[in-house]
């Protein structure tokens, strides 16, 4: 056990198991201030950055440290691979409506959100079929059990029960919370969803959970259908026009002289008196002190950074076991944008293929070269992920082929993001597993002076408002602590 009144200097020293120690001492890092007042952030995704970006803005003395050479983690706009300057998102591309802190900054930074296009196509099971079709009930979803005139939410038909349930005892009942225990495809039989409606489920959700319905919470469902109207075919969507990152990035500008790229952290040794993180600089090794840190890596990170001492067990647990699903992107580039011509299915296709979801990405920008992207997930993008490139073309072009006949025709080149391979994420986001209830809230409980940030932490989780949302708790939360300093 470390003597709580231990000084900060001896506490490094004994705890440290460190080759060579460099005081870190660049002047435009750390200002005048003394370690009293220092704070660490660790990932300059949207979670670090704006927590870092606030606290900065409140007048603390910050630093961010971030182990790759740009910010925005999980926002990933890729601009250099493509002609034309077209661009495509390879990470987070949806804001919606309700994402406030998204919104705040992107009216804060003037960046302007433009809604995206809506389902024109179906292709499932081999049948292509017209979204408007669908919606006037002409034509029906070849998946027994489906409800006419719509695409998505087809489940809530057999979870009535439940999310009667919810009303008449409560969100806090013993009934509801058991609900954890059993899996989406638990409650989906026991409602009499025939087996064709769990695997529509799969693709349905793709985006939301990018698993499949056996892993994921009954109740992270039931709750989901009540709290919110759930996603549907006709929900607008938008992006920021010209490119995400560059969200991410006007953060990153505010406070440039605070960033730290290319620094990975290896070790956190921390004490009530204070702290100091071991990163990676140039090959060596560093050490930094600092009064609190903020950990705002994905848990994936998260588990293999040497803490001590040790957090608590139960956050050791939710650390190592926290769900997250595989999601990866494929960007094509097309010489022709075909799927405007008369005869195509259409520009945004919901399909049970490899590809899941594949639209038209490049709708701000001018042609006749166009980017259509496909953003897969679950069983899928595992599948894909085990390719090499060369394999992950043959298989998007010879799918693409059978959705649009002219695809191969106008043809340029593919690129493809998997992110649980990416060496500092490791995942994709996180979804409620069955027996996660809790997970969320052990999570973001700060353990003095370490404190927790990331979508994993959020209420609004698996997004970059809920990243936004967990900068800003722990943003408060150090403010009250350092005011008791
Ligand atoms: C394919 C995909 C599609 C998505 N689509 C959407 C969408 O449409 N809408 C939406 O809102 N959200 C979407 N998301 C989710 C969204 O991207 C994330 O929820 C959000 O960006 C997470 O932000 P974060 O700051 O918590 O984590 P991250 O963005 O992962 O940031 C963590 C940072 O920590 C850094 N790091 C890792 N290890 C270390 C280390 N040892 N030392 C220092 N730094 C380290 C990483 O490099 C990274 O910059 C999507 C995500 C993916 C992968």
């Amino acid at each position: 056990m470390i003597k709580k009144n231990i000084s900060r200097r001896s506490f490094i020293k004994k705890t440290g198991v460190i080759t060579s120690i460099i005081s870190f001492s660049s002047p435009s890092i750390f200002s005048s201030s003394t370690d009293d007042k220092r704070i660490i952030v660790i990932g300059a995704g949207l979670a670090g950055l704006s927590c870092a970006y606030e606290l900065d803005r409140a007048g603390y003395n910050v630093l961010l440290i971030e182990a790759r050479s740009r910010p925005g983690g999980r926002v990933s706009t890729f601009r250099d691979q493509f002609s034309d300057n077209l661009y495509s998102e390879m990470g987070a591309e949806y804001v919606d409506s309700t994402d406030m802190y998204v919104q705040e900054y992107c009216r804060r930074f003037n960046l302007k959100i433009l809604p995206a296009r809506q389902y024109d196509g179906i292709y499932v099971r081999g049948n292509k079929l017209s979204m408007d079709r669908i919606r006037s009930g002409i034509d029906n979803l070849p998946y027994n059990g489906s409800t006419k005139g719509k695409l998505f939410g087809q489940e809530v038909n057999y979870i009535q029960k439940w999310i009667d349930l919810v009303n008449k005892k409560g969100i806090n009942s013993e009934e509801v919370q058991a609900l954890d225990k059993l899996s989406v495809e638990d409650i989906l039989k026991e409602g009499g969803a025939p087996n064709d409606i769990i695997e529509l489920y799969t693709y349905a959700n793709a985006t939301e959970s990018t698993t499949i319905p056996s892993k994921i919470s009954a109740l992270a469902m039931i709750l989901s259908n009540i709290k919110t109207s759930g996603f549907n075919e006709n929900t607008v969507e938008g992006r920021i026009f010209g490119g995400n990152d560059q969200l991410p990035k006007m953060l990153a500008k505010k406070i440039e002289n605070r960033i730290k790229y290319n620094s990975p952290l290896l070790r956190l040794d921390h004490n009530s008196d204070g702290l100091s993180v071991t990163i990676k600089d140039n090959g060596k090794q560093i050490k930094i002190s600092a009064a609190k840190c903020v950990l705002a890596v994905p848990t994936t990170i998260l588990k293999d950074i040497e803490i001590y001492p040790k957090l608590s067990n139960e956050k050791i647990k939710c650390i190592h076991e926290q769900a997250y699903g595989h999601a990866m992107k494929i960007a094509i580039q097309f010489k022709k944008r075909f799927w405007d011509n008369s005869d195509s299915l259409g520009a945004r296709i919901f399909t049970d293929t490899v590809l899941r979801r594949v639209y038209h990405f490049s709708i701000d920008q001018p042609g006749p070269r166009g980017i259509m992207l496909s953003f897969t997930s679950g069983k899928d993008a595992i599948k894909l992920g085990k390719l090499s490139n060369v394999d992950r073309d043959k298989i998007t072009k010879n799918t693409f082929s059978k959705i649009w006949k002219d695809a191969p025709e106008f043809w340029e080149r593919a690129v493809s993001k998997y992110w649980n391979e990416d060496k500092w994420t490791k995942a994709s986001y996180t979804f409620s597993a069955v027996g996660q209830k809790n997970f969320r809230e052990i999570l973001s409980k700060h353990q003095d002076p370490v404190y927790f940030a990331g979508e994993h932490t959020a209420i609004q989780r698996a997004s970059m408002n809920g990243a936004i949302e967990s900068g800003f708790r722990v943003t408060d939360e150090l403010k009250k602590a350092m005011n008791n300093l």
